[in-house]
């Protein structure tokens, strides 16, 4: 009998590569529509969000944003009367890593309540309804692909060895005292920020003249001024040649636009230049599944890749690589096989995000640029505002607030909103609704503004 099961392959409704973000959002989806859904994952539970990425980042933003009201405590008029306060990595990681721990068991529970089938393994594709998992075959009528994907480390750095990946940051035992960040991208501002809020000495190293140049100009040229303001050592125009190690510290060779330079004494070199889709090694080719020249899986507005039957979302397609994308996708890919909406997809336009700087950014829609490109500088009305929040009055420290609305057409209906300042995380989600929408600068005016917030700026500029 126990022959004849190796023999067979096991089989399912819906196979789902990748118990990440966005596959362990689709097969419980399923599972709850009925669906005999199996989930495979080589790692942990939960995916890069749960282990190496928003959940432990915004644990620590969280630590460093204690560290800023710290300052401020004089400023509100508290007397500090002992030696004050010493933040503590070591205690704060193995907290972390114990809530992490939590949410993998919960991740865990909730598949076993859900009745999916978890098999530990790399799976590779050894056909197209087949896959192949610690030497055991299954198919299914459909198959998800949700492998995510790892951060790219640049292999022609001689050094490159000595340096870490933001999944390196999550291992850190101790917090380093001089710490070389290179990258422009989000993770490598939020990392950076953290590290400078708790004490670290950064140094930046951007190949251009800001950071987030995907981003609105507004805001990336807001965020390297208060790089630069709050400490960071922000170098521009900048890329690294090698890196040598000396015992216990490293020493970062530049090539800049100036001419050769040096970092000395570094204790961590982090990388986060991007992040490349876990494509290679899945056997797609076996399986007919076209990949762009990225490594990116090309898939249709259905999440339909290539070859019927099989699916991909997530960070593996390379659009829009946050977790409730990869979630929203997984849901309604469910939905659409096991629940005959077949319709129904994930529509990829406006897409709010937070970038959890200091301070924090928020953006929604198409930025100033690409309105005008778009629509024609004349049919482009922009609606921008800069001020200190009242917060700052009482504290030496000062971070600006720039606000940005981008309309389009006689209705003036707002195309993008772009914000960077304090709150503006918890801020965008509300004004991402009012855009989803389809407001118009009009629909934001009519909403009585909320005093004294940050937030009425939005709905009382001129
Ligand atoms: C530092 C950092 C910070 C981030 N912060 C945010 C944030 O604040 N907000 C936000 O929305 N997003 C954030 N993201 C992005 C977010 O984590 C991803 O967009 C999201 O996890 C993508 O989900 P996914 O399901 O596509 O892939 P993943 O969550 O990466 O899941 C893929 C899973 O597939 C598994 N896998 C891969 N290959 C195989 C195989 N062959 N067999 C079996 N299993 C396999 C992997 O082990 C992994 O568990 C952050 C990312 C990073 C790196």
């Amino acid at each position: 009998m126990n022959h004849l099961r190796t023999l067979m392959a096991k089989s399912f409704d819906y196979i789902v590569i990748g118990g990440g973000s966005g596959g362990l959002g689709s097969a419980r989806r399923a599972a709850t529509l009925g669906a005999n859904v199996m989930v495979i994952e080589h790692k942990r539970l939960g995916g890069t969000c749960v282990n190496v990425g928003c959940v432990p980042k915004k644990v620590m933003f969280n630590a460093a944003v204690h560290a800023e009201y710290l300052k401020d405590h004089e400023g509100y008029c508290f007397e500090v009367q002992d030696k004050g306060y010493a933040f503590n990595w070591n205690a704060m990681k193995q907290k972390r890593d114990a809530y992490v721990k939590r949410l993998n068991d919960i991740y865990y529970a909730n598949l076993e309540r859900d009745k999916v089938t978890l098999v530990r393994g790399e799976a590779k594709f050894t056909g197209p309804k087949e896959v192949t998992v610690n030497g055991e075959k299954y198919t299914a009528e459909h198959i998800l692909v949700a492998t995510g994907g790892h951060p790219k480390m640049d292999a022609n750095i001689v050094g490159i060895e000595h340096a870490i990946s933001s999944d390196g940051f999550f291992e850190l035992e101790k917090q380093p005292k001089n710490v070389v960040v290179v990258g422009a991208g989000y993770i490598a501002v939020e990392l950076s920020g953290i590290f400078n809020a708790l004490g670290s000495k950064v140094n930046l190293l951007i190949r251009g003249k800001t950071v987030l140049r995907r981003f609105d100009s507004m805001i990336g040229e807001a965020l390297t001024e208060e790089l630069k303001s709050s400490g960071v050592n922000l170098i521009s125009d900048c890329g690294v040649r090698e890196i040598t190690k000396e015992g216990e510290t490293m020493t970062v060779h530049l090539g800049c636009s100036g001419g050769d330079n040096k970092i000395a004494g570094v204790d961590c070199v982090l990388y986060a230049i991007g992040r490349e889709p876990n494509t290679s090694n899945i056997g797609l080719d076996v399986a007919g599944v076209k990949v762009r020249p990225s490594g990116h899986i090309v898939v249709d507005e259905f999440q339909n890749t290539s070859t019927s039957g099989i699916y991909a979302l997530g960070d593996v397609c390379g659009k829009a690589e946050l977790t409730p994308v990869a979630i929203a996708a997984g849901r309604k890919l469910a939905h659409r096989l096991f629940d005959k909406q077949s319709n129904l997809r994930l529509d990829y336009e406006n897409i709010p995000s937070v970038v959890f700087s200091h301070p924090p950014i928020g953006s929604i829609g198409i930025t100033e640029k690409e309105a005008i490109d778009k629509h024609g500088s004349e049919n482009v009305k922009i609606y921008k505002t800069e001020f200190l929040p009242m917060y700052y009055q009482m504290v030496s420290h000062k971070s600006r607030m720039k606000m940005k609305l981008v309309c389009v057409g006689p209705t003036e209906k707002v195309v993008g909103l772009h914000m960077i300042g304090l709150g503006a995380d918890e801020m965008l989600q509300g004004f991402g609704v009012a855009v989803k929408m389809g407001a118009t600068k009009k629909d934001f005016d009519s909403c009585v503004a909320i005093h004294p917030t940050q937030s009425e700026e939005f709905v009382t500029m001129r």
